[in-house]
């Protein structure tokens, strides 16, 4: 199962599709790209860390080692099948691309990633003469129930005072 972003909703894909596209491209599906696009699919939450995907990847192929996982994740990107997002001090994400181009709100608070699909770019590097042909936007910040469950602690240290 993969994330997918259908009208700002996360709906879940099927991953034949990528499994075509590697193919399509001249590229081996060995035990290891499959069970990293398994460890993918298998994800919680949409982003994670080369590290968090190595611990998937491991805990069902436990003979693979972490940078056999970082390189065929750079071949996922390379590829055009997953994305690398830097954010928060050079912690890199990874992410299966599902197609729409999409931006992210990253919780400090829980780790909750919501995709969002409102894009800020504009015709700002049109204007600059400038030609984009990627970018990426995340904002780092605090989801909905973590600033309630803040403020509602907040309330109660008053209360106790
Ligand atoms: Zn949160
Ligand atoms: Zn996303
Ligand atoms: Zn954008």
């Amino acid at each position: 199962m993969v994330w997918k972003l259908d009208k700002g909703v996360l709906l879940m894909q099927s991953k034949n599709e990528f499994i075509e596209q590697l193919k399509q491209r001249g590229y081996k599906l060995t035990k290891q790209r499959q069970a990293i696009l398994n460890a993918f699919m298998d994800l919680e939450k949409p982003l994670a860390t080369a590290q968090h995907i190595f611990e998937k990847v491991a805990e069902i192929n436990p003979g693979i080692n972490f940078s056999t996982v970082y390189r065929n994740l750079d071949v996922l990107v390379q590829e055009g099948i997953a994305r690398k997002i830097m954010f928060d001090q050079g912690a890199a994400y990874y992410e299966l691309i599902d197609g729409k181009h999409h931006h992210h709100l990253i919780c400090k608070g829980c780790g909750k990633v919501q995709c969002v699909e409102y894009c800020p770019l504009g015709d700002m590097p049109m204007k600059e003469g400038f030609v984009p042909i990627d970018h990426s936007f995340e904002v780092l910040g605090f989801c909905k129930e973590c600033v309630r469950a803040k403020l509602m602690n907040d309330e109660r240290r008053r209360e106790r005072e």
